[in-house]
């Protein structure tokens, strides 16, 4: 904090997906007004700054809860973001393809405007991009390529393949599930195989989406179809198709039209035919928690923590909430004139992250498990508790409000 060197930075983000670029927004955001002046930040990014395409949905996109949305408005991005694309959806409907279990999720029934917002991963970080250009405590290294990290007096370095050395107080990473950084500082994680891929693209229905998220659950992995709106067109949908490994290899290995058959008669055709399927992508799945986010001047966000099976589209907004969380402990550092990188600081962010990211991993993990499950007894039960929850308003409504993040 106060004046540093040219190449001396409070906090070092490395990593400018959509959590780390979040983080040095909200962070350039919020230190505006500290007495000791805004906090100095670098954010290093590997790949060029991706471009949000007008003509194309882009096949990676999240279902962002309304807390997440809340934390882009103070970021400053949401209307940047609003105005290039997203697709509210007001409905989600999700059941059991070896039953009759069924439940329905209505924004009217808590009275909200709508349940969450699907958007373009590339829209939302070309609106946080932008707006980090415009601060002037911000540095942006992109694309650049680390080639080494160090612990030295002048607190944690990074040295850039161009040569370049920054110095932080702080290293966030936010350098995804595969974190160079995590390995590199030898953090220990807990993973395994889901032994599913995930097929992602964007296709066009016979039918309007209905602003509704489709989620069906087949023994052999949940099939979510999320509605995307194009200035008043509803008939596209983003797929999120989880399959056992040599399954989604098979369908990803079909034609255009093999495809759109196969995905007509796994959706039940809920939204009719799909008529038309863009280029389509395979994601490996694998659950993975770092067993510690933070040693001594080094903390990890977003999918460097914790990588989680995308069926209820937690990932990033567990993310966002790891950010936001972040964000108060280093206000609270400032404040009491704490060194960034104190292990106590970094300890507080931990204790109070760690509770929701395992437990929604041991959720959705459950999930999973469940609707793998085949033997009867259980398909009835699973079936019955889907459709009593769906008649018991009060729980209901409750869920869906931990589901926005209310
Ligand atoms: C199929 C699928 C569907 C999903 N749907 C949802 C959803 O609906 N809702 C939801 O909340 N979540 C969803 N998720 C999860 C969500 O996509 C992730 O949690 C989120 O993208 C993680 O963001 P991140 O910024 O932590 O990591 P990433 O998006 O992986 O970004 C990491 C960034 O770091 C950069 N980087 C990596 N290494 C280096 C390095 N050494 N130096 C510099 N830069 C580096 C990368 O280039 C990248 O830009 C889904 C995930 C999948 C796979």
């Amino acid at each position: 904090m106060g004046r540093k060197s040219s190449n001396q930075y409070d906090v070092i983000v490395v990593g400018a997906g959509m959590i780390g670029a979040a983080m040095a927004c909200l962070l350039a955001k919020q230190s505006r007004d500290y007495q000791s002046g805004p906090l100095k930040i670098a954010l290093v990014e590997a790949r060029p700054a991706p471009e949000f395409d007008t003509e194309r949905f882009d096949p990676r996109v999240a279902a962002l809860t309304e807390k997440s949305r809340q934390l882009m408005e103070r970021c400053g991005v949401w209307d940047a973001t609003a105005a290039k694309r997203v697709s509210p959806y007001l409905a989600m409907e999700v059941w059991d393809a070896e039953g009759t279990g069924r439940i329905q999720f209505d924004c009217h029934d808590i009275h909200q405007p709508c349940l969450g917002h699907i958007v373009e991963n590339s829209a939302l970080v070309e609106a946080l991009l932008t707006e980090i250009a415009e601060a002037d405590s911000v540095d942006m290294f992109c694309p650049s390529l680390i080639a080494d990290y160090g612990n030295t007096d002048q607190g944690i370095s990074i040295e850039l393949q161009d040569g370049t050395h920054l110095f932080g107080d702080l290293l966030v990473a936010a350098d995804g599930a595969n974190s160079a950084i995590r390995k590199h500082f030898n953090f220990e994680t807990v993973e395994w195989e889901y032994g599913h891929q995930a097929i992602v693209t964007t296709i066009r229905t016979e039918q309007p989406n209905q602003q509704t998220a489709w989620q069906r659950f087949m023994p052999t992995g949940p099939l979510a179809l999320l509605p995307l709106n194009n200035q008043g067109d509803q008939h596209h949908c983003s797929i999120v198709w989880s399959q056992k490994i040599e399954l989604a290899e098979g369908l990803v290995a079909l034609d255009d039209q093999q495809f759109c058959a196969e995905l007509s008669r796994a959706s039940e055709h809920c939204l009719g035919q799909v008529v038309e399927v863009e280029q389509r992508f395979s994601i490996p799945l694998r659950q993975r928690h770092a067993k510690d986010y933070v040693i001594p001047r080094v903390v990890l966000v977003g999918d460097a923590a914790h990588s989680i099976h995308p069926l209820a589209g937690q990932g990033a907004n567990l993310g966002f909430s790891d950010i936001d969380v972040l964000a108060e402990e280093i206000a609270r550092a400032v404040e009491r004139d704490i060194d960034l990188g104190d292990l106590s600081i970094l300890k507080r962010y931990q204790r109070r992250r760690k509770p929701e990211n395992l437990a929604t991993m041991a959720a959705m993990e459950g999930f999973k498990r469940l609707f793998a499950a085949d033997p009867p007894a259980v398909r009835l039960l699973r079936n019955l508790g889907m459709s009593t929850l769906n008649e018991i308003s009060p729980i209901k409504n409750q869920l869906i409000k931990i589901a926005m993040g209310l």
